[in-house]
């Protein structure tokens, strides 16, 4: 096996360990893997791992990957970070789920050019858990006027909540996070006008997702303890 491979599999056993550790169902925790700034062969040892989604956290890296890996059907990208409107476009064309929905013009902006392509696209609302202002997300007070609001945009397909949780080596700071994130949840659950399902949670990465998963993540986003480490110490906020 390949350095990713391996690793891949080492990934896949924590995850598998911190799910009976929290009383959850096998199987109940996706692993999206996150290959942003890495190049084709190592995304083709994790497709070959079993791999079949990837998440990219630039539109631009990511449309790129899509063409060169456009003749292998069953690979899906997913869009994990930030999204300027202007960009809504391309991520309607190719991405299968995005993770960043964080306004009402990019919804819309989404929605119009999913349906000029006849295409719909699995969201996920983006909560600014640790209430940085540098960060982006909808506010947790928001989060449920912002559900409500989503639901004329019919080509969306709203799965649950994203968040980055606060970077610390504290973990109460970080559980924080994830604990508010199931609040939020529990409150959409409870609101029977917003649009979707908020049944999914993508929380956790290569530095917190065991505890995400503790906090009830059913989609960690995993990068460097995948794909070794980036060159940038900070690419977690494109642009
Ligand atoms: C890069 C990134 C990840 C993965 O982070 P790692 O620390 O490499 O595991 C997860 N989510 C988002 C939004 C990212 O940009």
């Amino acid at each position: 096996m390949g350095q990713v491979a391996d690793n891949l599999a080492a990934v896949q056993q924590r995850i598998e360990v911190a799910s009976v550790r929290a009383g959850r169902a096998p199987g109940s925790v996706r692993l999206l893997p996150v290959s942003k700034t890495h190049g084709p062969e190592k995304i083709r040892e994790a497709y070959d791992a079993g791999m079949r989604i990837f998440g990219e956290n630039r539109v631009q890296e990511a449309a790129q990957k899509a063409e060169l890996f456009a003749d292998v059907p069953d690979l899906r990208w997913a869009v994990i970070g930030h999204l300027q409107t202007n960009k809504a476009k391309d991520v309607a064309t190719f991405a299968e789920e995005f993770h960043a929905l964080d306004s009402l013009r990019l919804a819309e902006a989404l929605d119009r050019r999913l349906h000029q392509q006849a295409r719909s696209l699995d969201v996920f609302v983006q909560v600014n858990s640790s209430d940085e202002p540098q960060k982006f997300g909808v506010a947790v007070e928001n989060a449920v006027d912002f559900a409500v609001a989503l639901r004329p945009y019919q080509n969306l397909r709203v799965r649950g909540l994203m968040t980055l949780a606060i970077f610390s080596d504290d973990a109460e700071a970080v559980a924080g996070c994830f604990r508010r994130m199931l609040e939020v949840q529990e409150r959409l659950r409870q609101t029977d006008t917003a649009a979707g399902s908020y049944d999914e949670l993508s929380m956790g990465m290569s530095g917190d997702f065991e505890l995400a998963i503790a906090y009830g993540a059913t989609t960690v986003r995993v990068g460097e303890a995948i794909f070794g480490s980036r060159l940038r110490p900070q690419d977690y906020w494109p642009g």
